[in-house]
């Protein structure tokens, strides 16, 4: 009998206990900031050898959740998903050298502006003369090509500008995934390629066929978008990019990913 007694203290100790571990294990649960990005944008965002996410804006926001004592979850996922993602989780960002956009105020909050881009053209190289192009000639060109398509990234700003641009001309517009497989189909399926300078860029200096032009579009600013629940934390992020811009940090972020 006392063998059973001590048996059912013993089982009562053992749920106890373990009840107890989880009620103190939630109370002093991590907060979790959840980064969405899409990562074949470098220097912002872009896989590493390891087949890890890295880059500038991974750089950035590591160092906020860090400063603000989140644990921060990337999560790389197609670029035209990100808002959406941003809207249904309180806790979740998109950091992905997004352009500040009205159609975008309207989904998400953004933060501060922390860099700034134009858009730029890839193509063979010798394709024009010059440093820049306007986006009539480039269209022009390639409307005019064997092939009459221009690659862009789905959802973004490049692909809105292209699509003014061949509006009522017989060139085409062919959405990619990202930049990098876009480029990739330079001369097989699109004649060339619209994205952001940077990306652009390292595109270029990877592959020595290919040139970029900077195209005579506006200037774009990149911020981070926010759920639109969570002006707090927006009010919080902008003090330390504020900052970061200010003591340079960005730079060298950028400068590190760029090399
Ligand atoms: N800056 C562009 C935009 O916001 C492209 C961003 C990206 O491709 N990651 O649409």
């Amino acid at each position: 009998m006392k063998k059973i007694i001590t048996m059912i203290l013993a089982a009562i100790m053992v749920v106890a206990c373990m009840a107890f571990a989880s009620c103190t294990g939630s109370s002093t649960q991590e907060k979790v900031l959840n980064v969405y990005t899409n990562a074949g944008f470098a220097p912002y965002e872009y896989l590493d050898s390891n087949g890890k996410v890295v880059g500038v804006d991974i750089d950035v926001v590591n160092y906020i959740g860090e400063k603000l004592g989140y644990k921060v979850v990337i999560n790389d996922i197609e670029f035209n998903a990100i808002l959406n993602e941003v809207s249904k989780d309180k806790y979740a960002v998109g950091a992905a050298g997004m352009s500040k956009k009205a159609e975008r105020d309207e989904e998400a909050l953004a933060s501060n502006v922390y860099a700034t881009s134009v858009q730029y053209i890839i193509a063979p190289k010798g394709t024009f003369e010059g440093e820049k192009v306007t986006l009539a000639d480039a269209v022009a060109y390639v409307a005019a090509a064997n092939i009459k398509s221009i690659g862009v990234q789905k959802g973004t700003t490049g692909a809105d500008l292209v699509a003014e641009g061949i509006d009522g001309t017989d060139a085409k517009a062919i959405e990619y995934s990202n930049a990098i497989i876009a480029s990739n189909d330079i001369g097989t399926t699109v004649s060339a390629v619209v994205i952001d300078k940077m990306p652009a860029e390292a595109i270029c200096k990877n592959k020595d066929t290919l040139q970029c032009w900077s195209l005579d579009a506006e200037m774009e600013s990149y911020v981070m978008y926010f759920n639109k629940d969570n002006a707090e934390l927006v009010a919080e992020v902008n003090k330390i990019l504020d900052q970061m811009i200010k003591d340079g940090i960005i730079d060298q972020y950028t400068v590190k990913h760029s090399s």
